[in-house]
């Protein structure tokens, strides 16, 4: 109909049309309007996961015994988000070196079984403490144990898989009516660790190399405004405190948590490790340090909060693939030709090598894990697998956008270092030795980034973020 005709039958039609225009307006208002009012639900969960009793620390393969007490207490946390159609997700943050599958997939099958949240539902993220326990199935050729510390660690991550389940329950029993919200900030005390030297790539300081300055951070409101949680995410390890500390601490990571938990009373602070792979806190090696970056990554988060954030809401949809990556080509004899070498880890690497040959099952690919997270057009979360170099972060940042976007490493399963192209030409830590305490046969494959890109691509367009 075209209103606005000069025959008097047209103005018939353009008073209709008015109507039924007006019609619509409060058709289309009554329908959406469980839609606008259709809140979030959010639900916090916190459990406290310090070891119990000395146990080995990991990260350091130069450590030579269990820890010597707790200078700060380490937690997983989980934040639970629904939407008006019922679809929930559940974030666990963990003060922990890195939850392999091993760890991660029987606690979301357990899940799955009890709540009825399917894996692309459920997201796990590790801070990468270096100042916290071993666990079994990661790390595995980093020390060899006592038959006593092998226990120890065998207890600690036996109740820590019950922890988690009970605090992703918890998150889920504690869903209420909620508002989300989304700003960015940036810290500045990471920076690229991959020193150019005559002799290769070493862990140092490079000031030159990329590195991502961006702090990401959530805050979850009640409807009286009250803040419940904030959940913030930086790209750096937790490496402030070295290898000569034997006291469980949660490192920068830990300390910003616990400063944002005495700033906003009853609330719970999650902190999310991003690709931080090559990044290292800078300067670091002092216990005064690791407490200064906390401060530093806490005041940053509550200047944010202070400020204007995005509403975070819409429907939320998940997406999680597994991409089988392959490791470069490797045969026994190249183990069998560093049995005589003098590197007591390289030593012990070629060994349980030569098992996997002796055995018929040398290890040539991995099945990788890659999530995405969406929040309406808000928000998205990539969650990628192993401890992710800078890199992928900003690679995607730049294929998908950057506003509203986590692009989080060390999450669902921690196998390994996860090389970029760039990364892995060039050699070093991250591309090569690395591999050796991770258990992993070498080196990624040339085609590494393509393979986990293409992936990337895939659940985001599953959970609708365009390019
Ligand atoms: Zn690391």
């Amino acid at each position: 109909m075209q209103p606005g005709s000069l025959t008097p039958r047209g103005v018939i039609y353009t008073i209709s049309c008015r109507k039924v225009a007006a019609g619509l307006r409060t058709l289309l208002f009554f329908l959406a309007a469980p839609l606008l009012a259709a809140e979030y639900k959010a639900g916090i969960a916190k459990i406290d996961i310090t070891p119990k009793e000395p146990i080995y620390m990991s990260g350091y393969a130069t450590r030579n015994h269990p820890s010597e007490g707790v200078t700060q207490h380490l937690f997983a946390k989980a934040l639970a988000i629904e939407d008006g159609h019922g679809t929930r997700v559940v974030i666990v943050t963990t003060d922990l070196i890195g939850l392999p599958r091993a760890i991660s997939d029987p606690v979301a099958a357990e899940a799955a079984k009890r709540w009825g949240i399917d894996r692309a539902h459920l997201m796990f993220n590790s801070s990468h403490t270096h100042t916290g326990p071993l666990l079994l199935h990661n790390l595995n050729l980093m020390f060899e144990l006592s038959e006593a510390e092998a226990a120890a660690v065998e207890r600690y991550t036996r109740q820590l898989s019950e922890d988690l389940i009970t605090v992703v329950g918890g998150a889920l029993q504690d869903l209420q009516p909620a508002r989300v919200w989304l700003g960015n900030g940036a810290a500045h005390f990471a920076v690229n660790r991959r020193q150019f030297t005559p002799n290769g790539v070493k862990i140092g300081v490079n000031p030159q190399g990329p590195t991502d300055p961006d702090v990401p951070v959530l805050k979850v409101t009640a409807p009286d405004g009250r803040v419940r949680a904030v959940l913030a995410g930086y790209a750096c390890h937790n490496t402030t405190l070295t290898g000569e500390f034997y006291q469980i601490t949660g490192d920068y990571a830990g300390y910003a948590q616990a400063e944002l938990e005495k700033a906003y009373p009853g609330a719970t602070a999650l902190f999310l490790q991003l690709c931080g792979g090559d990044q290292n806190p800078n300067p670091r090696s002092t216990m005064q340090l690791a407490e200064q970056h906390g401060a530093a990554l806490a005041a940053e988060v509550k200047r944010v909060l202070d400020g204007r954030l995005a509403p975070v809401r819409g429907p939320i949809r998940a997406a999680f693939q597994i991409v089988d990556l392959g490791f470069a080509y490797h045969t026994r004899q190249q183990f069998e030709a560093r049995l005589t070498e003098k590197n007591v880890w390289r030593v012990r690497h070629a060994r349980a090598m030569l098992r996997t040959y002796d055995e018929g099952r040398p290890i040539r690919t991995y099945p990788y894990p890659v999530q995405a997270l969406a929040f309406g057009k808000a928000l998205t979360v990539l969650a990628l697998g192993g401890e992710v170099v800078v890199d992928y972060d900003l690679r995607v940042k730049k294929e998908f956008g950057a506003t509203g976007m986590i692009v989080a490493g060390y999450s669902n399963d921690v196998m390994a270092y996860i090389a970029s192209k760039r990364v892995l030409k060039e050699g070093g830590y991250e591309a090569d030795d690395s591999m050796i305490y991770y258990g992993q046969p070498g080196p990624w494959a040339e085609d590494v980034e393509e393979r986990i890109f293409t992936t990337i691509h895939q659940v985001m367009k599953r959970v609708g973020r365009k390019g």
